[in-house]
């Protein structure tokens, strides 16, 4: 390793920043930054659990000519803290409860905040080998948390959508061209991936779910077979480890066996359900993630990250880099040798941020322990609302059980016209947010329960605030015309 002391003479001859803002004021703008941050910490919980506003409105405050002479910063900052930041799904409320909360860790915004500040590169090796360590050993880490082999490699990348994009582009330059098989409950912007990637619609078999809302094994044999029969080439199958409507689980073990029987590129995306299976319960839903060709995880759900992280995890050495490999001659001079890895070699992204920062900083600060416990919390308090439901069967029907952290309810007789007004309802008066989804022909209202901050109270208030059919004019008395 080596440190180079600072020359004196070569020191201060330049302005702290590039644009000209003295060090005294850019210490105390970055303070006021951390106390609005912990501020708002703080008192996340009286806020609305989400906040929209209108384009005229937003518009109204934040919208300015060009501004060509400099502006107050301070203003700016508070505009941005009591406006433009407010107005936003807060999915680190306890009682954010729709489609996927946020409920990102401080130690992994320090992190973010400190990576960004020195301008973290993990493109090349040579132009950032500090931070491209700190994603190798990200990437180990998550590796034996999923109990990926040794040898198997990863990136980081934007989120799910990028990370499954870059899977299916590897599971394509080893498999080629070919079938791949989903079901209507894999996430859509795998489909989306495949449609932009060029795969034919013919070629994209979704199949019907099974009535747990999982991929149907006897399904699945029969469109192999039937694909074999008539020429065609199947080359990957996709299971969900933790579907975004229900956190239902496809059969992940018996896929396994039919990709090896038959051949074919196992690809799992865990972006929602993935980090469950560090706890012992969650290992036990999951079993056989450990088994995927490529695994997508997205450390900005379950993992407690700040956006953007997402994950892919591809256990075949050297498959990520064979497919993504780019070495032109203007890179020539940061080409990395051996144990040196170009990260900008393993997927879409050349010149790109650090990512692996925010979770070095806080998986070392809370431990592996802590996120095992805040991530059972999330498992127990789906299992406690699904319990707290079937107490009330004069007004609720549980649809798909605990799963994971997800539980998916209906009123009796429900319609989606109800669910949806309940939700909305619900939203405007700031209390709490759930959705209402659809499981195939069934109108539901789902709760989604992975905040560590969360209580028992604050699930039976939810679900009690969405019991009474309030209309809109009531909760906490508020208007919400
Ligand atoms: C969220 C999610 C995705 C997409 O991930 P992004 O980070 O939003 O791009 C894909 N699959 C599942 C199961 C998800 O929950």
């Amino acid at each position: 390793m080596t440190t180079r002391k600072i020359n004196p003479d070569h020191a201060l001859y330049y302005p702290a920043d590039t644009l000209g803002l003295e060090a005294e004021e850019m210490r105390r703008l970055g303070h006021k930054v951390v106390d609005l941050v912990v501020d708002r910490l703080m008192h996340k919980n009286v806020e609305d659990a989400v906040l929209t506003g209108s384009p005229a409105d937003l518009m109204a405050v934040l919208g300015a000519p060009l501004p060509n002479k400099p502006m107050d910063p301070d203003a700016s900052l508070a505009l941005l803290a009591e406006v433009a930041l407010r107005h936003q799904q807060r999915g680190d409320h306890p009682r954010y409860f729709a489609r996927v909360p946020g409920p990102s860790s401080f130690a992994a915004v320090l992190g973010e905040w400190l990576g960004t500040g020195f301008n973290a590169i993990a493109a090349s090796w040579a132009g950032g080998s500090g931070p491209a360590t700190l994603e190798l050993i990200v990437i180990e880490w998550l590796k034996q948390l999923m109990g990926f082999p040794e040898g198997s490699e990863g990136v980081l990348v934007s989120g799910g959508s990028h990370a499954s994009l870059t899977a299916f582009s590897v599971a394509r330059s080893v498999y080629g061209k070919g079938v791949v098989y989903l079901t209507d409950q894999t996430h859509s912007s795998l489909v989306r991936n495949l449609r932009e990637m060029g795969w034919p619609k013919q070629h994209i078999r979704i199949l019907e779910s099974d009535e747990n809302y999982k991929l149907s094994m006897e399904c699945l044999t029969r469109a192999i077979g039937e694909d074999r029969a008539a020429g065609r080439r199947p080359v990957m199958i996709i299971g969900t480890a933790g579907t975004t409507n229900a956190g239902t689980v496809d059969p992940l073990h018996e896929i396994a066996d039919i990709c090896q029987q038959e051949d074919l590129w196992f690809h799992v995306d865990g972006a929602y359900g993935g980090p469950a299976a560090i706890t012992q319960q969650g290992r036990q839903y999951l079993s056989g993630i450990e088994r995927a060709d490529s695994l997508v995880l997205d450390p900005h759900k379950w993992l407690f990250q700040p956006y953007d992280v997402g994950c892919v995890l591809v256990r075949r050495p050297g498959a990520l880099e064979h497919c993504f490999n780019m070495n032109p001659e203007y890179l020539k001079d940061v080409e990395a040798s051996a144990g040196e890895v170009d990260f900008r070699n393993r997927s879409l992204e050349l010149t790109r941020r650090s990512r692996a920062v925010k979770l070095w900083m806080s998986l070392r600060t809370y431990g592996i322990e802590r996120f095992r416990k805040a991530i059972n919390h999330g498992i127990k308090l789906a299992e406690f609302a699904e319990a707290y439901l079937r107490s009330r069967p004069e007004t609720w029907e549980v649809i798909t059980p605990a799963q994971i952290g997800v539980v998916c309810f209906s009123l009796n007789n429900g319609t989606p016209r109800q669910h949806a007004a309940r939700a909305k309802a619900l939203s405007d008066s700031g209390y709490a947010c759930v959705s209402s989804t659809r499981l195939k022909d069934r109108s539901v209202l789902r709760l989604c329960t992975i905040n560590p901050l969360t209580t028992e109270d604050d699930i039976m208030g939810t679900i009690d605030h969405l019991e009474t059919d309030i209309g809109c004019s009531t909760i906490l008395g508020r208007n919400c015309s």
